[in-house]
């Protein structure tokens, strides 16, 4: 459904506008909060040129070995985690993100000495670069780690009343969807949105078996159900929004390029879609870019890509 900014954020498209895509209201729903800011702006920030990814990455391990090498072991030595953290919130405020859901991982909550600690430092960066924004922090658990403790850790950060909902992710396939219920089931107690990683290197039937197992309400990436038009339908039937991320997909060798990106065929299905970052510091495209670098490629048109913003902020 459309809202008063929808014929100026066609406008801008149309006119490759960045100015203005980056003032209209936009989401970020899947973004890892320590890889969350620009790569400028940390550059900016560290006084230091981080180097500019290459255009495709070889699969998550080359991702992760190009990451440390160009960023994460500089900012080791400056201590600049925390500076990274504040980036993303940053880049929030200046992409006026008005609907935004972080992920934090265990080491963005364990290290502020509990739960009131946490909050109150997340809650002062929220504060001061986007105090508009519907803030949906999400906790993010790792889809290889022994579940047992990751189910104690779910229950005393859900209890807090702080995250919106939970994620797995971290590659898929390390174990079968079923050892995850207890996870699951924790989110469920506490009334916490269930998405997962799933269908962004696994298949169409894997984010149906996800679904079916795990009773997820979201999806983080799924592209691939766009093999399947009975797993299509299923999302579409049951409104399963899938929160794409259409550069990482690109970069990672999920997807050719933006102009056969599933995307597209998803949308023509019916199947309800956002659009994110994942990893701004690494994929170096921020949200206004990934819906221009679309509308640019002729993926969707301005109109489509329209109704997935507002999708991403009113769910409507
Ligand atoms: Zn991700």
């Amino acid at each position: 459904m459309p809202d008063k900014f929808s014929e100026a954020f066609i406008q801008a498209l149309e006119n490759k506008d960045t100015e203005s895509l980056l003032a209209i209201p936009k989401s970020d729903l899947h973004n890892h909060l320590g890889r969350g800011c620009r790569r400028q702006w940390l550059s900016e920030k560290l006084n230091h040129d981080f180097p500019p990814p290459p255009e495709k990455f070889d699969g998550l391990d080359g991702m992760q070995n190009w990451y440390v090498g160009a960023i994460r072991d500089f900012c080791r030595a400056h201590d600049a985690l925390n500076i990274r953290r504040e980036g993303c919130f940053a880049e929030a405020g200046r992409n006026h993100l008005a609907r935004f859901a972080p992920s934090f991982s265990d080491t963005d909550i364990e290290e502020f000495g509990g739960v009131e600690g946490f909050t109150k430092y997340w809650d002062a960066l929220k504060e001061k670069y986007c105090p508009d924004a519907i803030y949906e922090p999400e906790l993010a658990f790792a889809s290889y780690e022994d579940i047992e403790p990751e189910v104690e850790r779910a229950e005393k950060y859900f209890a807090s009343g702080y995250f919106k909902s939970m994620d797995v992710c971290c590659g898929e396939g390390y174990k079968p969807f079923s050892d995850y219920i207890p996870l699951y089931k924790v989110a469920e107690k506490y009334h916490i949105k269930k998405r997962m990683h799933v269908g962004e290197s696994g298949s169409a039937e894997d984010v149906e078996a996800a679904i079916e197992t795990l009773g997820l309400d979201e999806v983080h990436h799924g592209i691939h159900a766009a093999n399947s038009p009975r797993v299509m339908k299923l999302l579409a039937d049951r409104k399963i929004t899938l929160n794409v991320c259409p550069t990482s997909n690109i970069m990672l060798g999920y997807a050719n390029n933006y102009a056969e990106h599933p995307i597209k065929i998803l949308v023509e299905n019916g199947v309800p879609v956002t659009i994110n970052t994942d990893d701004l510091l690494v994929f170096d495209s921020p949200v206004d870019q990934e819906y221009l670098r679309l509308y640019e490629a002729g993926t969707l048109t301005a109109e489509q890509l329209d109704r997935i913003r507002c999708w991403g902020l009113y769910g409507k």
